[in-house]
């Protein structure tokens, strides 16, 4: 890795002509991760939503590097960087002159400044490196449930955009001088990473903008003006994920397919009363939190148990070699599944079957198949093995009466 202080650039003529072969210049785009240094001897205040597993962090001396791991597609070997697993096909550069290389195996002339001795050689001296970029400034940390972010592709792209969404509506403009990223935040208590929204200043140094934020009753007053927004936006009516007055101008590169108003106005309700969602939920006009300094032990709830389950069926489906379309709805997220052209099958959360609710249903296309509805709360409310399910609950007395076949987990 080789931190970039200085950028020179060499053109040669053939290369930078314009010509009327295309219309606009071509894009290239490059893997850039980002990894931040969350140091708790930097952090100047947090605090916890009790019962929630939603903090905050302020940071003062918070180091963000950028890693450019060099054409996206190209062909390289997966690393595993700052907890992602990303394409590296790096930068192949001449040991002695760093300029890029062009092919593989081929020495040629034009790949080297003019004074570099290996010009005229006759086998290539390459090295292959990321580039990488540091800024020290002061950033705040937000923390997300395991039960808002675990299974669900949408929820952490389509906060972060409501963040930004929220903090527009609360400056009165764009928040320029304010960067997001996804960060890995290490919990006290438990083995799993807790995913994190990393705000940070693109000043050196910080502004201090950041730590008047980093209360909590400010906080909840940027993600409400997000809700707000999200839960009344028009585009929810016109099959789209989101549009250019609630989401999308913040959803960046990359992430417009993931950026989701549904799955904001959701976790955002979740967010804003402290609690797991449910589709009964009012949310309060004024913060409702309690709000601790000490690291809460959040335990699995019956939602984290539907979360788990996801998270494991899928694995077992990608071994079997099966594409998942995820699309996010009112009630989560919503799987298209293809085992090859002819074996499709769909998964659908929280459905209402014949007055009652199985957490997953799942059919195929083949109508000879029955459809198939889960409950992953065997174990934790029952206690119960969890082949094992009493039969006169309602929702076996419902998935009896659809001839369902019924999987506890
Ligand atoms: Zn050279
Ligand atoms: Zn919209």
């Amino acid at each position: 890795m080789v931190e970039l202080t200085n950028v020179s650039a060499v053109i040669r003529r053939e290369e930078a002509t314009i010509d009327d072969s295309t219309d606009e210049r071509s894009r290239e785009r490059f893997t850039i991760i980002t990894a931040a240094d969350i140091d708790p001897a930097n952090v100047t205040k947090h605090w916890f939503v009790k019962d929630l597993g939603f903090g905050a962090k302020h940071l003062r001396n918070l180091e963000v590097r950028w890693l450019n791991l060099g054409k996206t597609a190209a062909g390289g070997s997966t690393r595993t960087l700052a907890g992602e697993k990303a394409d590296a096909s790096l930068f192949r550069l001449c040991s002695e002159c760093g300029k890029l290389d062009t092919a593989t195996g081929r020495n040629k002339r034009s790949d080297h400044r003019p004074w570099c001795s290996q010009r005229e050689a006759q086998d290539e001296s390459v090295v292959n490196l990321a580039l990488a970029r540091k800024l020290t400034t002061e950033g705040l940390l937000l923390r997300l449930p395991l039960s808002v972010t675990m299974g669900d592709s949408f929820a952490v792209p389509s906060l972060a955009a409501s963040l930004l969404l929220g903090l527009r509506e609360r400056i009165g403009g764009d928040p320029d001088h304010l960067h997001i990223t996804t960060v890995r935040d290490p919990s006290k208590h438990s083995t799993d990473a807790h995913e994190a929204l990393l705000l940070h200043d693109v000043v050196p140094g910080g502004t201090g903008y950041l730590a008047e934020l980093a209360n909590p009753d400010i906080v909840w007053d940027v993600l409400h003006r997000a809700w707000k927004i999200v839960k009344d936006c028009p585009c929810q009516d016109e099959g789209k994920l989101s549009c250019e007055n609630c989401l999308l101008p913040f959803a960046g590169v990359g992430g417009v397919k993931k950026t989701s108003r549904a799955a904001a106005e959701r976790h955002l309700a979740g967010l804003l009363t402290g609690r797991e969602f449910d589709d009964t939920i009012d949310v309060p006009d004024s913060m409702p939190w309690t709000v601790t300094q000490e690291e809460p032990i959040v335990t699995d709830t019956e939602s984290a148990l539907e979360k788990r389950f996801r998270v494991v069926f899928k694995e077992r489906l990608e071994t079997l070699g099966a594409t998942i379309t995820p699309k996010p709805t009112e009630r989560g997220e919503e799987w298209e599944i293809a085992l090859g052209s002819a074996n499709r099958w769909t998964l659908r959360p929280q459905e209402n079957i014949l007055g009652s609710k199985p957490d997953f249903v799942l059919t195929s296309r083949n109508p000879g198949v029955p459809p198939t509805a889960i409950f992953t709360d065997g174990w934790s409310t029952t206690q119960a093995p969890r082949t094992t399910v009493s039969p006169t609950t309602p929702k076996n007395v419902a998935t009896c009466a659809m001839a369902a076949t019924r999987w506890s987990l």
